[in-house]
């Protein structure tokens, strides 16, 4: 059967009428996304609809019922036919209908609804009229309750739709509408559900998983193809996974069997958090359910939360398990979490353990272990996987960005308050040390030299006595002042010029300017102008060639191209990014490496 829309209703997300837009325009980008630039969607009185690019017919098969059927804020949808605002055009669809639509239908319907005021008929009346025909034609019996054939028909101001039948869709609200939040996935039954019910709720999450000896691969393949199963509802996700061998092993040298496991648990939550802390808000989400095992009753529940600042939300906690499996079956998760493979915690859980566990008696039990050398060790171990893509590149990217992020923080690059400033620095900092050019650039500042105008008009002596300890400096006051001038004359003073000019063309205008190289430009892209570029560099070159993603003849473009190419296109990415490598570079991955303490000793081929 062929139509030309399908007509999608949101009706949760239409109530909340503050955020109503907002929640619409999620919707909106998410079925984008999945659909594919083949369809486009339009928003219309009340619906979203989607329609072929190119104007066709399609065919409403299996595959866009199960996208619908798995996008979280649509509430129904039916596919429907266009047809001109116009009652003859009407009535004969209707005299029409394919015979398709009445395969072991014995009673009908006509339910009609009127967005177009101005349309000479009211519902009620098409209601009648359009009955009387499908009647006349096909024999059967009306009946408004409970019929086997529902046709609708709304009408627009433009248009009128006919659909005849409408599916129900997954519900809540779209994915991505409120905020994100790390899930506590382990192979279980529960977890997965947990993570699926705050997606309803609008919430992307970030599965962390924690594997052991005792798990094994066979562990991390079901915990990957969970997190798999996840990434239909949500799109890409990461899963985070790291090894908790270190605290496995230091919780049975020093701690009493009973109070293992609600110790670990406090620890799995502190991971979490620091993973938490780099995507704000930190809100994190867990499979427990209030007295389904023993290390789930309240005081442990609490207990294990008093670890963390994090909201911790356990959406089962009013689950019991049937339910819980029912949702995992619904959801498509349970076939997963059913397979036989040893859990990270099986080989530790005691038979009596505790079941009134306190904050205070966990807090003293820890005194110990160091708490924080024992977290470093496991997060140490950090890897990332992106589902449901499985491309070894974008993976051990993300796993360098990640393990360097968790460890040294955000970087805050690029350092330099003004626009104007970051393009100085960049110009400066070419062959020598960055802290060579902070001595230069407080040497502007002092002198009043920081500002577009005083660059261009000082005396030369002048400015190459305040950038001198930058080195080059007669070659790189000539470059500032050709940089600067060539800036201003095109963007003017304050550069706002750039704002419209596209990302290639003012990448290509940078490096038409004397003494401005790839990495100076793009530099000046990312860091002054926030435009979506990756800066390589020295540093870049050694680090991707050592961990064995370059082979070292790869120009600067070639280079550029394979990273961007492999990472999700996000700006602030790309910013952080860049200065993580640099700084693992100037402590770890020098010229002669360090390679015993560096963070990605485990993962490095070279090392
Ligand atoms: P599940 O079916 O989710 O494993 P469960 O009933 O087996 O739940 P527990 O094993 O006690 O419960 O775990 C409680 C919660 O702690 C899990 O739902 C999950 O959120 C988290 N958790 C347990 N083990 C792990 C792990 N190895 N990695 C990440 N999170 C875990
Ligand atoms: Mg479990």
């Amino acid at each position: 059967m062929h139509y030309d829309t399908i007509l999608i209703r949101y009706g949760e997300t239409f109530l909340k009428k503050g955020r109503r837009s907002f929640f619409i325009s999620v919707l909106k980008h998410n079925l984008q996304t999945v659909l594919g630039p083949g369809f486009i969607l339009r928003e219309l009185y009340g619906f979203l609809c989607v329609e072929r690019r190119d104007g066709q017919a399609f065919e409403f098969d299996a595959d866009i019922r199960a996208i619908l059927d798995r996008t979280f804020g649509v509430f129904s949808y039916s596919p429907a036919i266009a047809l001109p605002l116009e009652l003859s055009a009407i009535e004969n669809a209707f005299a029409n209908l394919n015979d398709a639509f009445f395969a072991g239908v014995n009673s009908f319907r006509v339910s009609t609804t009127r967005s177009f005021k101005g349309f000479p008929l009211n519902s009620m009346q098409m209601n009648r009229r359009l009955g009387a025909i499908v009647q006349a034609t096909r024999g059967l019996r009306v009946d408004l309750e409970h019929p086997d054939l529902d046709l609708g028909l709304l009408i627009h101001n433009k248009k009128a739709f006919l659909f005849p039948g409408t599916y129900k869709g997954p519900g809540g609200l779209p994915v991505g509408a409120s905020g994100r939040a790390v899930l506590l996935l382990s192979g279980g039954i529960d977890s997965p559900v947990a993570g699926l019910l705050v997606m309803k709720r609008g919430v992307r999450v970030l599965p962390v998983t924690f594997q052991c000896e005792a798990s094994g691969l066979a562990g991390l393949e079901k915990v990957r193809d969970l997190a798999g199963r996840l990434s239909d509802f949500q799109g890409a996700t990461v899963l985070f996974y790291m090894n908790a061998d270190a605290w496995k092993q230091a919780f049975i040298r020093r701690l009493p069997a009973r109070y293992r496991l609600v110790i670990l648990r406090r620890f799995m939550l502190r991971a979490a958090e620091r993973v938490a802390r780099v995507f704000e808000p930190a809100l994190i989400v867990t499979g427990d359910s209030i007295g389904q095992v023993a290390s789930q009753t309240i005081e442990n529940l609490i207990t294990t939360q008093s670890a963390v600042n994090a909201m911790v939300v356990r959406p089962l906690s009013g689950f019991d398990k049937l339910q819980t499996m029912d949702a995992a079956r619904h959801y498509g998760t349970y076939a997963i979490s059913i397979r036989n493979v040893a859990d990270c915690c099986e080989d530790f859980t005691p038979k009596h353990p505790e079941t009134r566990a306190t904050p205070a008696a966990a807090a003293k039990l820890e005194d110990r272990l160091n708490v924080e050398d024992l977290l470093a060790r496991v997060l140490g171990t950090l890897r990332v996987q992106t589902l449901p893509l499985d491309n070894a590149v974008s993976d051990t990217l993300l796993t360098i960005y990640y393990r360097l992020r968790l460890l040294f923080g955000h970087r805050d690059w690029w350092p330099g308050d003004t626009q104007l400033e970051i393009v100085v620095g960049a110009v400066l900092t070419q062959n020598t040390a960055w802290t060579n050019v902070e001595r230069a650039i407080a040497n502007m500042k002092s002198q009043g030299l920081l500002d577009v105008q005083a660059l261009l008009d000082a005396p030369q002596e002048a400015l190459e006595a305040a950038i001198r300890p930058a080195g080059y400096f007669r070659i790189k006051r000539e470059r500032l002042r050709s940089v600067i001038k060539a800036l201003v004359d095109k963007g003017g003073p304050d550069f706002k010029g750039f704002e419209s000019l596209d990302t290639n063309d003012f990448r290509e205008f940078l490096l038409g300017i004397k003494g401005v190289g790839p990495e100076t430009a793009d530099s000046i892209l990312l860091y002054a102008f926030n435009r979506p570029v990756f800066v390589v560099d020295t540093y870049t070159r050694r680090i991707l060639g050592r961990m064995g993603i370059l082979s070292g003849k790869e120009t600067y473009d070639e280079i550029q191209a394979l990273v961007v190419g492999h990472l999700p296109k996000d700006i602030a990415l790309y910013n952080d990014f860049h200065a993580q490598l640099v700084n693992l570079a100037k402590d770890f991955c020098k010229t002669r490496p360090v390679c015993n303490t560096c963070p990605l000793h485990d993962i490095c081929p070279k090392k």
